[in-house]
């Protein structure tokens, strides 16, 4: 090791406790939960992982990287999926670990508030709401893994988007060490405030090349009196969007979930996990998830749900549907919809899409990017689901049945990935609805981000990390 390294992990030592500081010169200690992407597709090297315990902390740390110019690659849960919270592979950069840093600090009943540090992870925190009467709407799949740090540096999306909101919308403050080392005091509880441009806006969904995120103060929500949920058939995806019109007429605010899933989709989860019970796949190309809360009752959403499903037959929108008798029986329905990710694993490697598109034009994008990957890929399948509430589809690609699956990756992942991008920006969609760009995408955001847009980001990257130490080469390529 080079004496500035051994400087550095020093004075990290001292600033955190040796036991936080980990690195690769103890043979016993392995860094691949750090160091290795959640889809196992990117594994780097880190000069050490540190673990602070607070916000000082992490300010002495982000110095200390400052003063050696040694990059920080912030890291959550590592849960994210476009490979932007592990390090490289040189060897030299340092993860900051957030994951210590698990208080809740605050919770203001009267504000609708609670004020949290970025290692809390998501499912402790809706937990921690609903224990005192509240809702914290955030909920995706990983939610028992991945921190709010994370959520918020990726605005994340998830399921209740269509009602509450990405991450960005469930944020008032946040508090952040900044690129040099101090500490921004944000943690506002404000529902108003126009003083200025808006830094929390611009920390949240940066990606960790910013600023590090240390603490927010979230709103919070009244628990809903009912929620029920309900999985249609739906003999197209126009029918689909048609359906979520309805749906916002007949439930309004009570619209809090509206997942759509194609055929294939549903059929590797039945294939491969058969103990899940998918109902009505075989007879129908989708099938949609819908989810009603309720603020008065479970009677008032059940009638609420029954005439937006009799509208819907009348008018051909569904042809079968099934209500959830029982909590057990919607958290039965999500999780298919939630195993279909894994499904897709069981089947093989596959080129991964998170894209969004206005969602008056999906049916079109779908009907001509399947006819056009068909075309240019024989025999290749599409994998399609996703929030449809949002405009967010998950638009995967799985190599022809039978095929090699590695093989289809090395020589087709370049090309699906621009006749997918291609079609997304004819639409004027998105080549990241949720997921962020980390590493994954940064090539790509050149192509189809507006040039004007990608000079106002490069010259905040400059003012805020003058030294490009947050996150390097993440979301913006040098
Ligand atoms: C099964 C599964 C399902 C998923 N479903 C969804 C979904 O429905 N919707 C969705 O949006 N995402 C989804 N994701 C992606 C992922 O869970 C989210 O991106 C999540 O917000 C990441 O949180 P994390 O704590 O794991 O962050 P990490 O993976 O650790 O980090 C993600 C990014 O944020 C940065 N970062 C992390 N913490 C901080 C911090 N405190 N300050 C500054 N930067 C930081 C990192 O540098 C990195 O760039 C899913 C992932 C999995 C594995």
């Amino acid at each position: 090791m080079n004496a500035p390294h051994a400087e550095l992990l020093a004075q990290l030592r001292q600033t955190v406790g040796a036991a936080h500081v980990l690195t690769h010169d103890d043979p016993a200690t392995d860094l691949s939960a750090w160091e290795q992407d959640w889809r196992k597709r990117a594994h780097g090297r880190a000069l050490a992982v540190v673990r602070p315990g607070s916000t000082a902390e992490v300010a002495a740390v982000v110095s200390a990287c400052a003063a050696a110019g040694a990059s920080i690659v912030p890291q959550g849960g590592n849960t994210g999926l476009v490979v932007g919270s592990v390090p490289d592979a040189s060897g030299t950069q340092v993860v900051l670990s957030l994951m210590r840093m698990n208080t809740v600090r605050a919770m203001d009943a009267a504000n609708l508030t609670m004020t949290v540090e970025a290692g809390c992870i998501l499912q402790n925190l809706q937990d921690t709401a609903e224990k005192a009467g509240f809702l914290f709407p955030l909920s995706l799949a990983a939610e028992g893994s991945c921190s709010i740090g994370g959520n918020l540096a990726t605005n994340a999306g998830g399921t209740q988007v269509v009602r509450y909101g990405n991450a960005r919308d469930l944020c008032l403050g946040l508090e952040v060490v900044t690129a040099q080392g101090e500490v921004w005091q944000g943690l506002s509880g404000l529902r108003k405030d126009n003083t200025g441009y808006d830094l929390r806006d611009l920390f949240i969904g940066s990606e960790g090349t910013l600023g590090v995120i240390t603490a927010a103060t979230l709103k919070l929500y009244p628990l809903p009196a009912a929620q029920l949920t309900a999985w249609a058939a739906l003999p197209t995806l126009d029918a689909a969007v048609a359906l979520l019109g309805l749906a916002h007429q007949h439930l309004g605010a009570g619209l809090t979930g509206f997942e759509v899933m194609g055929q294939f989709a549903l059929s590797l989860v039945d294939k491969h996990m058969p103990q899940l019970r998918v109902p009505l796949w075989k007879d129908t190309p989708y099938c949609v998830l819908l989810e009603n809360s309720d603020s008065e009752s479970e009677d008032h959403a059940r009638a609420q749900f029954e005439r937006l499903l009799e509208t819907a037959f009348e008018q051909g929108l569904v042809t079968d549907a099934v209500v959830a008798e029982s909590l057990a029986q919607a958290h039965a329905l999500w999780h298919i919809r939630e195993s279909i990710p894994l499904a897709q694993a069981e089947e093989g490697l596959n080129i991964k899409h998170d894209i969004s598109i206005p969602v008056s034009r999906i049916p079109a994008f779908c009907a001509e990017t399947d006819a056009l990957l068909q075309r240019e890929i024989p025999g290749v399948r599409l994998v399609n689901f996703g929030h449809l509430g949002d405009g967010n589809l998950h638009y995967n690609v799985q190599a022809p049945e039978g095929g090699d699956a590695k093989k289809f990756l090395n020589e087709q992942e370049t090309r699906v990935n621009t006749l997918v991008f291609d079609a997304v920006a004819r639409y004027h969609g998105s080549i990241s609805a949720e997921h962020g760009v980390g590493s994954l995408k940064a090539d790509h955001l050149p192509h189809y981000k507006d040039p004007v847009a990608l000079g106002l980001m490069r010259a905040v990257k400059q003012a805020l990390d003058p030294h490009n130490l947050l996150n390097p080469g993440r979301v913006l390529t040098p």
